[in-house]
């Protein structure tokens, strides 16, 4: 088992200044496979004082000069693409095949969009008699989870090193590992020392004292809606910008006349990927009332398809849930769902049969869910779908708008137009019609507790810009 015991701060690896560790563990063997520093705040003050001191020299670069090495280390992330995705399903338990594909394949995209992006991003331009620069941001904190963990990292530390931000990052303490190998491609891109650091360590302690660090400008977090808010609140009193990027309860709203066997497939999809640790993940299906069985039947012929097993195994297509204490949440939702009055179409709340060991959940179907049920409100972050039923078009726009979250959401009907004028109407950042891709370049980001800001694209490089004018 390899026992790191050092720090990525002012551009060498070094000791961190605690002494305790944390360990890493596979969660399809439950076995532990790695420790790394569990960080402390003077580590936090050593790699902010380094992205201070590096702030004003990497912000007044040209884009030429970031150019080069963030060109770098995104052929970085391509060469070492196979290595990343056996890391990440070692350490967080997707299948190898997702974990190539989308967990690796993801962060090139999206490191080669800001590469293109910033070769043509304009930095300056002329409203009347001012000229607007476009400056950096100053120190970022970035703290990320564990459920795209190198994706959530790559989201945020490249465009804010693109934007000329120098950056702390403090990664989910599940998935420390693939944190550290991209530090590796960041020194070996020749950054200056100072402008990325990395702090690994428990969320309570790092992260508490990164994000309300006084020396930080801007703090970048995804993940939980309770951490958000706390980040939120202290970046308020700090008067720090702050992006948030929380959960999601997103609606897949199947208007009558649509596919209806396509909709569910690609549902099913969704939801059952990445064992449902995905915060946009359409966890609420909406089906007309004349329809519904059919939709509940074709989910649980869906979910058939999502066996869990080992994410090592080429051909498994769900893994294990990233730790034992989101195996039990999730499974704790199935039951609630249950106890409330759901009916199980197909998985359950026990471990399926065949493993005994690992975090395994059973791809679940709950239908008769009504919206006032715990499991149609809360994210549960796991392989569950739940069914509802709705009267007409007012009713399910009522159901799709009535939860705290607005993160992301499908629309299908018979024709384009119908369908997008129901997602004009939804609260919520992103809405998929008739099954679209995954666009790298559209802004990310939610409505109401969804979080603030956006991420990806233009919109995710002006994240980490601020302007000033000045008058002729
Ligand atoms: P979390 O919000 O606790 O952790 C996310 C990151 O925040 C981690 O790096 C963690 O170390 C850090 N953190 C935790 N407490 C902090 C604090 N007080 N100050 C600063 N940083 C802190 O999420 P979790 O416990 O890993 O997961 C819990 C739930 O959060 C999940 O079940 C899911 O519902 C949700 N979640 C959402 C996303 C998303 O992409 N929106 C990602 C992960 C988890």
């Amino acid at each position: 088992m390899q026992q790191h015991a050092d720090q990525y701060i002012d551009g060498s690896w070094r000791p961190s200044l605690g002494g305790e560790a944390l360990t890493v563990f596979n969660p399809a063997t439950e076995q532990p496979i790695a420790t790394v520093p569990a960080g402390t705040a003077a580590d936090v003050d050593a790699a902010v004082a380094a992205a201070r001191a590096a702030a004003r020299g990497w912000g007044t670069t040209t884009r030429e000069q970031r150019l080069a090495p963030l060109t770098r280390l995104r052929d970085g992330l391509v060469e070492r693409q196979e290595e990343i995705a056996a890391l990440i399903s070692a350490e967080q338990g997707s299948p190898i095949g997702f974990a190539r594909t989308v967990q690796a394949g993801l962060p090139v995209a999206v490191a080669s969009s800001y590469v293109e992006l910033l070769a043509g991003y304009e930095f300056q331009e002329t409203v009347g008699n001012s000229t607007v620069l476009a400056e950096p941001a100053g120190v970022v904190a970035a703290i990320t989870p564990w459920n795209y963990p190198l994706h959530q990292i790559v989201a945020k530390v490249v465009p804010a090193l693109a934007a000329g931000c120098t950056v702390v990052l403090k990664p989910a303490e599940d998935t420390p590992l693939v944190a550290r190998l991209f530090a590796e491609l960041v020194a070996a891109a020749g950054f200056p020392a100072g402008v990325f650091n990395l702090v690994t360590g428990v969320g309570a302690v790092a992260g508490a004292a990164l994000a309300a660090h006084p020396e930080v400008d801007l703090v970048s977090f995804t993940g939980s809606t309770a951490v958000g808010r706390a980040i939120g609140e202290a970046a308020g009193r700090g008067i720090k910008k702050v992006a948030l990027e929380l959960g999601g309860k997103s609606a897949n709203v199947v208007l009558p006349g649509a596919d209806l066997a396509r909709a569910v497939n690609v549902n099913a999809a969704n939801v059952f990927t990445n064992s449902g640790q995905t915060c946009t993940a359409w966890s609420r299906l909406l089906v007309h009332q004349d329809q519904y069985e059919e939709a509940v039947e074709l989910a649980a012929k869906a979910a058939a398809k999502y066996r869990p097993g080992d994410p090592g195994a080429v051909g498994t297509r769900m893994g294990p849930v990233v730790n034992a204490k989101q195996r039990d949440r999730v499974r704790g939702y199935i039951e609630s769902g249950l106890a409330q009055g759901a009916r199980l179409a197909a998985g359950g709340a026990e471990a399926p049969a065949d493993l005994p060991i690992g975090y395994y959940v059973q791809p679940t179907v709950l239908a008769d869910v009504t919206p006032g049920m715990t499991v149609a409100q809360e994210e549960i972050f796991g392989p569950v779908l739940s069914i509802l039923a709705y009267r007409d078009e007012e009713h399910a726009l009522e159901i799709a708008n009535g939860t705290e979250y607005g993160l992301a959401g499908g629309v299908w009907a018979a024709d384009e137009a119908t369908a997008v004028a129901f997602a004009r109407r939804m609260d919520t950042g992103q809405v998929h019609i008739n099954g679209g891709a995954f666009n790298p370049l559209a802004p990310f980001g939610g409505y109401k507790s969804s979080g603030v800001g956006r991420e990806l694209g233009r919109h995710g490089l002006e994240e980490f810009l601020q302007t000033k004018s000045l008058q002729f």
